[in-house]
């Protein structure tokens, strides 16, 4: 079990209310799945909160009375959460109720379904019974980037916390790296990544870099924004650089900047073709920046 990075309230406030159906939403990378799990071993642990590390039930990984669920990503598919995870089904395999329903090795089992946003409706539904009264030793936590992508009636039977991203200053204390730091953008789990794979992220601001340089003297081309939405699709997101690069420029084109970014990346999530978007976002941001440069005398 890793001890979750800040928080504090958000630990002090689980420990005290014990929820038994909650409701876990922030950006991702910001450490839901870990207080999850602090949760989940707090809630068996022999000491109570905070969970010891040390005692029969912390000491085991994975834990009987754990349960993690996520979507599942199938061929071209949106990932989602099959009604078969939740409910038993003809032919179906290990699914929630099922498991949630049984007797806990020690005292609590802990459900965790990561990307809550996935439930396929029916599937949503399945869980709502359970949601609202959930067997005695039973607690049933949703993680989800935010309460508005949870359906309503899955959002109001739980107690939402929500994380925010972590003030710089603490992230700092783990690796003092602008470049690194910038791209975390307050997410412990997002600096760790960017630990790990430091040169995939310095490739990442060379190349926004370079569209900003193109973007100061007119030769910004579609291809080098395509690249960089190409490397968002597959992870990589560029957008934290964009923001900081942004962030510089004087108060009206910064706004402009700054919601051209909002759309851009909206736009991508709903899967708009990339060349088209980079035809329109390099179009785009010529203009934001044509009307930075003096005029000519
Ligand atoms: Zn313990």
């Amino acid at each position: 079990m890793r001890e979750p990075i800040g928080h504090d309230r958000a630990k002090a406030l689980l420990a005290r209310l014990r929820p038994q159906a909650l409701l876990l939403t922030g950006p991702e990378g910001v450490g839901r799945r870990t207080l999850a799990r602090w949760f989940a071993y707090g809630l068996n642990c022999e000491r109570g909160f905070p969970p010891c590390g040390a005692c029969r039930s912390c000491r085991l990984d994975p834990h009987p009375d754990h349960l993690e669920i996520a979507p599942q990503t199938g061929e071209r598919q949106r990932p989602v959460i099959p009604v078969e995870r939740i409910v038993p089904r003809e032919g179906g395999g290990a699914n929630l109720l099922e498991w949630i329903e049984a007797a806990p090795r020690f005292r609590r089992k802990v459900a965790v379904i990561d990307g809550a946003e996935r439930l396929t409706e029916a599937a949503a539904n399945a869980l709502l019974k359970t949601l609202e009264e959930p067997p005695g030793h039973a607690h049933l936590v949703l993680v989800a980037g935010s309460r508005d992508a949870v359906l309503p009636t899955l959002a109001s039977r739980s107690l939402e916390v929500r994380l925010s991203p972590l003030p710089e200053a603490e992230l700092r204390a783990i690796r003092d790296d602008p470049d690194l730091l910038a791209f975390a953008e307050g997410a412990p789990g997002r600096l760790f990544w960017a630990i790990e794979h430091p040169e995939e992220v310095r490739a990442l601001v060379r190349l926004v870099d370079d569209l900003l340089l193109g973007l100061d003297d007119g030769t910004a081309s579609a291809e080098r924004l395509k690249e960089l939405l190409s490397r968002a699709q597959s992870g990589l997101p560029p957008w934290p650089f964009l923001r900081r690069a942004f962030a510089k420029l004087p108060p009206d084109a910064r706004t402009e900047a700054l919601g051209f970014l909002v759309k851009l990346e909206e736009a991508l999530a709903a899967f708009v073709a990339p060349d088209l978007l980079a035809a329109w976002g390099v179009h785009e941001l010529r203009r934001i920046y044509g009307t930075l440069r003096p005029r000519a005398l």
